[in-house]
């Protein structure tokens, strides 16, 4: 059986926010790649990959991937965070990759074959005004996406007021913020409900339609929120709660039957364990390389399946080919699949990755190549990387309220 001889990182996309794992063998020509990418702490991910989980594997069999998920996760102790998990899943889906390349099949023919003939994704429609949205909504159903998500426009959108509107005290404008605006909840409340009634309007509900609230709201704002958006009957309204409320889910059930997907942020399964367990979510929204990759997204597939919670894995501007291919492998195969978000990327971006997911008409489509289907050009990752752009720190937005209190994300 062939052993592990190397793990190491491929830092690329041109401001080296993407992160990719190379785990090597003693077999010529056998290696995987995975996502391990940390927009906002890729050395650190780095770190725990190259001086960390990589060197115990050297000289390990690589085909135990289940025995090297479960010793890496509790070979810190201290477990379940986003760093290591995240060094966790790319390495998981490296080893996953070179199962399937020993296997000569697609990684979705080990995890159980396919269940769908392809994988639909839902775009982001968004617009400055209302008419803007229309038209963009219109312009993905046209292209074939059977989800849309709807924002009005920018991040956190409808819930903005101006400074002056806002009444600020002196001194709020000294807090540091990304973002023109003043978030506030009725405002949002406000807006958001009105922005359905037009969509609705003039596109009947025949279209499926999703909103992000991006955790904005106060816990009492979120549940009058899906009460209100109720008759609009979304696909999901996601993000509703910060991870922190999760627990007002429950009085979200008690009040309306809006379907909510939540877990971007997750990390841990004592933080989806019992938000599925009490069926409080209708799709679980992990993104797969911070819960560990494939193996745990199968696990957390399979548990959904059991309780009626449907997937819709994250993606997101942030995240790069690697991490797509590896969530459709997942999303192909399992029956409870519900929807997966999307991810588009610069030419010269795949360029990088030959073999990458091909989405055509809102769908994503495998290649039938083994493994994960997907390589890495390094010289061509070696070239797009700005090694002073690498060098400027990333940090989420910061939204703030009038009296400058900054807002989850
Ligand atoms: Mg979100």
């Amino acid at each position: 059986m062939a052993k592990i001889t190397r793990v190491r990182t491929i830092r690329t996309r041109r401001n080296g926010g993407w992160l990719i794992v190379k785990v090597e063998t003693d077999q010529p020509g056998l290696y995987g790649i995975g996502s391990a990418s940390d927009w906002y702490h890729n050395d650190a991910v780095n770190a725990a990959i190259e001086q960390g989980l990589g060197p115990r594997l050297v000289g390990r069999e690589v085909g135990r991937i289940e025995d090297h998920w479960q010793s890496g996760n509790t070979s810190g102790y201290w477990r379940n965070g986003a760093v290591m998990n995240t060094a966790l899943g790319g390495i998981d889906m490296a080893l996953w990759d070179i199962k399937g390349k020993e296997a000569g099949k697609p990684v979705y023919e080990l995890l159980g074959g396919a269940s769908r003939a392809a994988v639909p994704c839902y775009a982001h429609a968004s617009g400055n005004t209302l008419e803007e949205l229309v038209e963009d909504i219109r312009r993905y159903v046209a292209e074939g996406y059977p989800v849309t998500r709807c924002q009005l426009g920018p991040y956190g959108g409808g819930g903005f007021l101006t400074p002056a509107e806002a009444g600020r005290p002196r001194g709020a404008d000294t807090f540091a913020s990304t973002s023109q605006g003043v978030f506030d909840d009725e405002a949002y409340l406000e807006n958001v409900p009105k922005m359905f009634d037009y969509l609705r309007a003039q596109l009947g509900m025949g279209v499926k339609l999703t909103h992000d609230v991006h955790e904005h709201l106060r816990p009492h704002n979120a549940v009058t929120l899906a009460k209100l958006l109720e008759p609009h009957r979304l696909f999901f309204l996601e993000d509703n709660l910060s991870p922190e409320q999760v627990t007002y889910y429950r009085l979200i059930r008690q009040q309306c039957t809006t379907p909510q997907a939540m877990g971007e942020l997750f990390v841990s399964p004592h933080e989806w364990l019992p938000l599925i367990q009490e069926r409080l979510i209708d799709y679980v929204r992990c993104r797969v390389s911070k819960i560990g990759g494939i193996s745990a997204a199968m696990k957390v597939a399979h548990l959904c399946e059991a309780y009626g919670v449907q997937t819709a894995w994250q993606e997101g501007g942030d995240n790069d080919p690697v991490n797509q291919a590896a969530a459709m492998h997942v999303d192909m195969t399992i029956w409870n699949f519900g929807i997966q978000e999307e991810n588009h990327f610069r030419p010269e971006e795949l360029e990088i990755f030959p073999g990458h997911a091909r989405l055509e008409g809102g769908h994503l489509y495998p290649n039938e190549r083994p493994g994960l289907g997907i390589e890495i050009d390094e010289a061509k990752a070696a070239r797009l990387l700005d090694a002073d752009l690498n060098r400027v720190p990333r940090h989420m937005a910061e939204d703030r309220r009038a009296d400058g209190t900054v807002v989850r994300p």
